[in-house]
C-alpha cells in the first residue's frame, strides 16, 4: 500500500505513466507521429525519437512551461499588489520553491509548475511580499494574509505534497 507522502515510483517512460502539470495528471503516450518531441494535448505525447534524450528534454519542457506560467502569474500579482520584482529567474532547485534575491530578483523552481495553480500563486505572492518584508515577521504574514486569506491551507498543501513535485 502506498504511504501518504511517499515518493512516487521511478518513471520508466512507458505508455500510461502519469506526469503532473498544474496539479493535473497527464498520461504518457509515446508516438511515432508527433512533430514535436514533447507535446501536451489530452495526454503527454513524447515522440519515439526523443526517448533516448528524455532525461534532458522533459525537464527542459517543464522549465519552459514554468517560465510561461510563473511570469504570467507574477505579472498579474505584481499589478494587484504593487510589489514589482526587477526580474524573475527559473531555477533547478529541489524543494526551494522560491526565493528573493538581492536586487529584487525573484527565483522560482521549475518543479513548481507540477503543483496546482493556487499553490504556485502562494509561492509567487510569498516572494513578492518579501520584496517589502525580507523576514518572516508578523508583518510579513499579515501582508500575505491580506492578499491570500487562505494562504495557510496552500502552505500546508505544499509541505504535505512536496515529494510529488518531481518528474522522476
Ligand atoms: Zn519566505
Amino acid at each position: 500500500m502506498a504511504q501518504v507522502g511517499a515518493k512516487p515510483p521511478k518513471k520508466e517512460f512507458v505508455n500510461g505513466e502519469g506526469f503532473l502539470l498544474l496539479g493535473k495528471t497527464y498520461r504518457l503516450q509515446i508516438t511515432a507521429e508527433s512533430a514535436e518531441y514533447v507535446e501536451l494535448r489530452d495526454k503527454l505525447y513524447v515522440s519515439e525519437g526523443a526517448l533516448p534524450f528524455i532525461g534532458r528534454l522533459l525537464p527542459q519542457w517543464y522549465r519552459n512551461q514554468a517560465a510561461k506560467k510563473i511570469s504570467e502569474r507574477c505579472t498579474w500579482y505584481a499589478k494587484k499588489t504593487g510589489y514589482e520584482p526587477r526580474s524573475i529567474r527559473i531555477t533547478n532547485a529541489r524543494k526551494r520553491w522560491g526565493s528573493c534575491g538581492s536586487k529584487r530578483t525573484l527565483n522560482f523552481s521549475w518543479r513548481l509548475v507540477l503543483a496546482p495553480l493556487e499553490i504556485i500563486d502562494y509561492v509567487i505572492v510569498h516572494e513578492l511580499v518579501h520584496l517589502e518584508q525580507p523576514n518572516h515577521s508578523k508583518l510579513f504574514w499579515n501582508k500575505l494574509r491580506s492578499i491570500l486569506p487562505d494562504y495557510e491551507k496552500r502552505k500546508k498543501w505544499l509541505k504535505d505534497n512536496e515529494r510529488l513535485l518531481e518528474i522522476y
